[in-house]
């Protein structure tokens, strides 16, 4: 008889103690303010999650799944040598900037490397089939950070070295990357820009960072043109643009190129709250997005999915996303209730939940136009 479909949590208390310090003023000259202002990437962001996992009943739905220190050798299946040595010299120092902002505190090279290694220890746990999917909630994120460099927060591309865990350790040959951070994954389209054995797809705000990042006609070269995927999307695009988009674009490509295990980046800052970009998800857009991975994992490859989490900078909204992402996971708590949105009725009312903007229908439009020369949609 089948057991009960369990679901891993990745968590771990050293998280909280990435340090991004303070946004410093003497960087930006022309700046009015004496008081420094406290970076956007905060530890409150991951640690609130986890605490309304905890409150709703969630975490102890999960299998608590340990983390461990990424080791060189799974950290240079992308990232240079020179690059590993920078962030342990700046971590023993009192910190610093590990390329292109991506700050680490003192002795943060050993929470980036958990952070990596929790992405590592979810894909374990899920190809040996100990978990049935699972959800890393790490930090630092990992989708900015390119070979040789840290960038936009990102010290250690996490997905990237855990992607290639699951084809080097466990013999997985396919892999799908979804990234729904409303930022461009380009440390992972650079990753695999010629490699067709993993299908990257990224849903982002339309050129917002990085910039030149992620245009629809960035589609890989060589035997992997075809296989990076760019939905660029307006700002405002909410629920019912991403549910037009998955429904059009991701899904059936997706279930087209056939995955051994489901990877997501999932940045929750597509957020209807967000202050780092302009999109209009509420908790049902998580949802909605969350169980069309469960559907493509459960058709291609025995629902074998992990979520990475990435960026979310709204501390009164995205620990929510996070929740329900969780939630979605493991299924309607007994009271048979979802999360209730912090948004409030607005979040089913307003115009972004229930209509397909203009720009966000020809957005799609082109997308779908240039992404017919490879897949079927
Ligand atoms: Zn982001």
């Amino acid at each position: 008889m089948a057991r009960d479909r369990l679901v891993g949590l990745v968590f771990d208390d050293r998280y909280l103690t990435h340090n991004t310090g303070l946004d410093l003023i003497e960087d930006r000259s022309p700046y009015p303010f004496a008081e420094p202002i406290a970076h956007p990437s905060s530890p409150a962001l991951v640690g609130r999650a986890k605490h309304l996992m905890d409150l709703f009943g969630i975490a102890e739905r999960m299998r608590r799944v340990d983390p461990v220190l990424a080791s060189d050798e799974q950290l240079t299946v992308y990232h240079t040598p020179e690059q590993l040595a920078r962030v342990t010299q700046i971590a023993q120092s009192d910190g610093g900037d590990t390329g292109a902002g991506a700050p680490i505190g003192r002795g943060g090279d050993r929470v980036a490397r958990l952070a990596a290694g929790g992405t590592i220890a979810a894909v374990d746990a899920v190809m040996t089939g100990s978990v049935d999917a699972a959800y890393a909630l790490v930090r630092p994120p990992g989708h900015h950070a390119m070979a040789d460099e840290g960038m936009g927060f990102c010290v250690f591309n996490n997905t990237v070295v855990a992607a290639r865990q699951a084809q080097l350790v466990h013999g997985a040959k396919r892999v799908l990357i979804l990234d729904w951070d409303v930022h461009h994954g380009n440390g992972t389209q650079a990753a695999f820009w010629a490699d067709p054995s993993v299908l990257f797809i990224s849903l982002h705000q339309d050129d917002l960072y990085p910039p030149g990042w992620g245009a629809a006609d960035q589609v890989g070269i060589r035997d992997g043109e075809g296989f990076t995927v760019n939905v660029p999307l307006p700002a405002g695009t909410g629920n019912r643009g991403y549910a037009e988009a998955f429904a059009g674009i991701v899904t059936p490509i997706a279930l087209q190129f056939d995955p051994d295990l489901v990877i997501v980046s999932a940045g929750q800052d597509a957020s209807v709250m967000d202050p780092l970009a302009r999109m209009s998800l509420t908790l049902a857009g998580y949802r909605m997005m969350t169980e069309a991975m469960m559907a493509v994992a459960a058709e291609c490859c025995a629902g074998r999915l992990v979520l990475t989490q990435e960026g979310g900078y709204a501390p009164q909204y995205a620990p929510y996303c996070s929740a329900m992402i969780a939630q979605t996971l493991v299924g309607l708590l007994p009271d048979g209730e979802w999360i209730a949105d912090p948004y409030g009725e607005r979040a089913v009312t307003q115009p972004a939940s229930v209509e397909l903007g203009r720009d966000a229908a020809s957005a799609i439009e082109r997308v779908v136009s240039i992404k017919q020369r490879y897949w079927a949609i």
